[in-house]
């Protein structure tokens, strides 16, 4: 047995960084529902198909990533390496297309068989919005908006550049999938392995191969805007307007094309510096053709995902984890007397301690390691007269409270 060791590329999350994970999910889901998004969840495995029709055969994920295997019914199922997907089938199967428009916030692990470095794990959690149903550019402009606010929110968007492309609609990517074939053919023997074979499925892979030479010959390529049709020109044009009208700065960057085959218009992502080469912290766009090429009716659609590990790296302003208050007995015949007390205070909504053995001294000790704010210290010649001691961890200032007001005095302690 490889030892009691976590699966490679997964990793146990404790109580720091999942606090920090928790702030992130909640700033993200608080801003999300100002702009109308409902929380949902969908399962963490699907049919392979869900992910295998709609990923499309040349997608990283599909070829590389997925984690697949078969059920002890014989069903092919995937651990979800992304969350659109799900959400479009939930939106089929639920018969939930009549309810257009959609919006829709999840979060949750995905899983990705991928080589594990920093910011890049084979479990992996995201957040991420789904509008459906919303065809017209105020779509893609208010997705955007929303991710970059919770950025600000996170204090990460100063850090971030947002780079922006546009894929066009159906006809301009077939016309420039054209001119991209003229062109790679001429490089076919020189193209890496993966391109080549991109060349034949998908030639608009070839633009984000991280391969050095494929680089060289792409930097030269035919530029995508010179196959715009006039509907997809317009499109975008009205997508940049709306951003300048919020203020929201961009890079356009036409070498940006997503790894996912359904994506259509609008492509973004935020990237940063701070992470090496897991620069990418929130990363989406449109993807019109979805739910059509899965069975259902052709319902319109533009979400993103974020990485949650990586926005945790980078978060600025996580405030600190809400400190406790001690309650120590100094003699062992006052247990009763300090659990009722936490008891009647926790209830109150204080977060209290409450040591299990030891004597004062120690538990003292073990106050001040856990970060609590103050200690209550009951002893039996305080309690006679209705009081105990409450001292202040930080100064070692204490003073003798009555009972009575003691909830009262804590507060202002706060
Ligand atoms: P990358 O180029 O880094 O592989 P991607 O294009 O595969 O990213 P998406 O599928 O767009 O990523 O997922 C959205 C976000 O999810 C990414 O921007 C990133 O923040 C996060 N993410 C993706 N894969 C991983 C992973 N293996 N580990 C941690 N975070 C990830
Ligand atoms: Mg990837």
């Amino acid at each position: 047995m490889a030892g009691l060791q976590p699966v490679r590329g997964t990793r146990d999350i404790l109580p720091d960084e999942r606090w920090r994970h928790r702030f992130i999910e909640e700033t993200a889901l608080g801003v999300a529902a100002r702009y109308g998004y409902s929380e949902i969840a969908t399962p963490i495995f699907e049919f392979s198909d869900v992910f295998k029709r709609t990923l499309g055969d040349t997608s990283d994920i599909v070829t590389k990533e997925m984690y697949t295997f078969t059920d002890k019914g014989g069903d092919e199922v995937t651990l979800r390496p992304e969350g659109t997907a799900g959400v479009a089938r939930m939106l089929i199967s639920g018969g939930l297309a009549q309810d257009l428009p959609l919006k829709y916030f999840y979060r949750g692990p995905m899983f990705r068989y991928e080589r594990p470095q920093k910011g890049r794990f084979r479990q992996f959690h995201q957040t991420g919005v789904e509008l459906l149903g919303v065809a017209e550019p105020l779509g893609d402009i208010e997705v955007i908006a929303l991710g970059a606010e919770i950025l600000e929110g996170l204090g990460i968007l100063s850090k971030s550049t947002l780079e922006l492309n546009t894929l066009g609609n159906a006809e301009s990517r077939s016309a420039y999938r054209e001119e991209l074939i003229k062109y790679f053919n001429d490089f076919r023997a020189e193209l890496s392995e993966d391109s080549q074979d991109r060349l034949e499925r998908n030639p608009l892979r070839i633009l984000d191969s991280k391969n050095k030479r494929d680089r060289e010959i792409v930097a030269n390529a035919p530029e995508f805007a010179d196959s715009l049709d006039t509907e997809s020109t317009e499109f975008f044009a009205a997508v940049t307007e709306g951003l300048d009208a919020l203020s929201i700065s961009y890079q356009l960057n036409s070498r940006l094309v997503r790894g996912l085959d359904y994506y259509c218009h609008t492509a973004f992502e935020f990237t940063t510096e701070g992470l090496g080469a897991q620069g990418t912290v929130l990363a989406g766009g449109r993807y019109d053709g979805l739910v059509e090429q899965m069975g259902g009716t052709a319902t319109a659609g533009v979400g993103w995902a974020a990485g949650i590990e990586r926005l945790a790296m980078l978060a600025q302003n996580v405030p600190g984890v809400e400190r406790s208050i001690a309650i120590i007995p100094v003699v062992p015949e006052l247990q009763n007397k300090a659990i009722s007390l936490a008891h009647d205070l926790r209830s109150r909504g204080f977060t209290i301690e409450l040591g299990y053995r030891g004597n004062m001294s120690r538990r003292l000790k073990r106050a001040n390691k856990l970060n609590a704010k103050a200690s209550i210290i009951l002893g039996p010649d305080e309690l006679e007269r209705g009081a105990a001691t409450v001292r202040n961890l930080d100064t070692g200032n204490q003073e003798e409270v009555s009972l009575e007001t003691l909830a009262d005095h804590l507060k202002q302690h706060n």
